[in-house]
């Protein structure tokens, strides 16, 4: 991923386990990727539950003391990416409340399409917020409703939100998990032991030793307590409704030893550099590079079938935090400079194909191309393996608006002459689709088409989870 796309949070969850806040702890950390601006766990000693959130990766918000002040038998957690205006820790999740029936706290993945007119509704009938997120709307709606017990509340709740929501909650004796009818994001029911896990992705469940059982249905949520697992459908859902799972999953979010959506990742996403040097060959080209890491697997998949050996031209500092500081006398712009460096001695005087995953407003990609330039190769063939983005993402994704999307703006061959590159591939709509796993209509591809499961008409961008 060479431009700014950003999956907006992971969450993870475990019940009955005596370490179950540092289990929760390593589930965020292998869903680093998923959110990295602030993360926070709630655990329930069984009869309350204890929070601690705060701004910052995994490993700079908890320290085995913060971990030891919550320690309790169940857990929930949460990694969040927000855009900047609402980075605070107010809007750092779970949330946790106190309503009529007692504790409830809630953490969220995806975004509601009417978040906003809820929250209007609410606040004109005296409702306080005091977070921008998406989840207090539905941690209200759980408050007000007037429902007998904790699973009638939030079942109630979630039938009046439309939109993408991987949602998991913990009162003090049970752990929810529930996936929009749509099931835009994922959410996987795995078990540790004779007791159970939610997780955004099983590489959380790799990492904390537990199995995976099954994915959350589309529709459905699930309780687990003392009894085991229980299945229940949201209800008041439209006929119409129709599964819509995320394809960026696939493309970018998921890591590639996760399994998601019925296949494993790196499957699908070697798949989609298959089918880019099917549909883009680059022929005479010495050898095929990926942008890494995201691009790393849909580059091996075009250097397997167009033949074409695979090199390494691009290294990447992994140490790069969010706080780079730009020296102030150089001149220079040390954004992607200081992430990427150009291997010389591969590229120079090569004919090269460069696998990129998309490309979102352009301005990054054309960086990185001007980077790989600086090493003087022959020719570069830039090869995406994702259509143009042409439309704005309204379920979990933070994406730019419509008129700033480069494909959006430009013909593709304008995006060519801007990137200045020798060609320029795009995978196609179908040739993207020929890989997803089962029915191809149960993935959403709105942000190349524009044809939105959930209609966004009026949909003033709420904030994201
Ligand atoms: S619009 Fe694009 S990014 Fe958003 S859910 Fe659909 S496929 Fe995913």
């Amino acid at each position: 991923m060479s431009d700014s796309l950003h999956e907006a949070c992971g969450v993870f969850g475990v019940f009955n386990n005596s370490d179950a806040a540092r289990l929760t702890y390593l589930g965020l950390y292998a869903l680093q990727h998923r959110g990295q601006e602030s993360s926070g766990i709630v655990t329930s000693n069984t009869k309350c539950l204890q929070m601690f959130k705060a701004m910052g990766l995994v490993n700079q918000v908890f320290t085995a003391e913060n971990l030891q002040a919550i320690a309790g038998m169940h857990a929930i957690g949460h990694n969040r990416y927000s855009t900047t205006g609402s980075s605070t820790v107010t809007n750092a999740q779970p949330i946790l409340i106190n309503c009529r029936f007692g504790q409830i706290a809630g953490a969220h993945n995806g975004n509601l399409t009417n978040a906003a007119a809820l929250r209007t509704w609410m606040e004109q009938d005296g409702s306080i917020f005091t977070t921008s997120t998406d989840t207090e709307v539905i941690m209200h709606l759980i408050a007000r409703s007037k429902r007998e017990n904790a699973e009638a509340m939030i079942l109630d709740a979630l039938s009046g939100v439309k939109g993408a929501y991987s949602i998991v909650f913990l009162t003090p004796d049970a752990l929810y998990g529930a996936r929009d009818p749509y099931g835009f994001r994922p959410l996987l029911l795995g078990q540790l032991g004779s007791n159970f896990v939610l997780s955004s992705e099983t590489c959380a469940f790799d990492l904390v030793g537990a199995k995976l059982v099954r994915e959350i249905r589309p529709g459905e949520m699930v309780r687990i307590d003392k009894n085991g697992v229980d299945s229940f459908a949201i209800p008041n859902y439209e006929s119409s409704v129709h599964c819509s799972q995320c394809v960026f999953e696939f493309i970018y979010f998921s890591r590639p030893d996760s399994y998601v959506f019925g296949e494993n990742v790196d499957k699908v996403r070697r798949k989609l550099g298959r089918i880019l040097a099917r549909e883009h060959p680059a022929a005479g080209a010495d050898f095929v590079m990926g942008v890494p890491d995201s691009s790393t697997t849909a580059a091996l998949g075009y250097s397997q079938e167009s033949e074409l050996r695979y090199d390494i031209g691009l290294i990447r500092n992994h140490y790069v935090g969010r706080t780079f500081i730009n020296p102030r006398q150089s001149g220079r712009d040390f954004g992607v400079r200081v992430k990427f460096n150009p291997v010389k001695g591969v590229l120079r005087g090569k004919k090269v194909v460069v696998v990129d995953d998309s490309i979102v407003r352009g301005t990054t990609m054309k960086k990185i191309i001007q980077l790989i330039k600086s090493a003087e190769p022959k020719e570069i063939h830039l090869r995406i393996s994702s259509p143009p983005i042409m439309w704005p993402c309204y379920y979990g994704i933070d994406m730019p608006t419509k008129e700033e999307l480069i494909a959006s703006a430009q013909e593709i061959d304008a995006v060519r002459k801007y990137m200045e590159v020798d060609t320029l591939g795009y995978l196609s709509i179908d040739g993207l689709l020929s890989a997803m796993p089962g029915e191809k209509s149960n993935f959403c591809v709105a942000c190349f088409r524009g044809d939105y499961p959930v209609p966004v008409k009026g949909n003033n961008n709420p904030p994201s989870c």
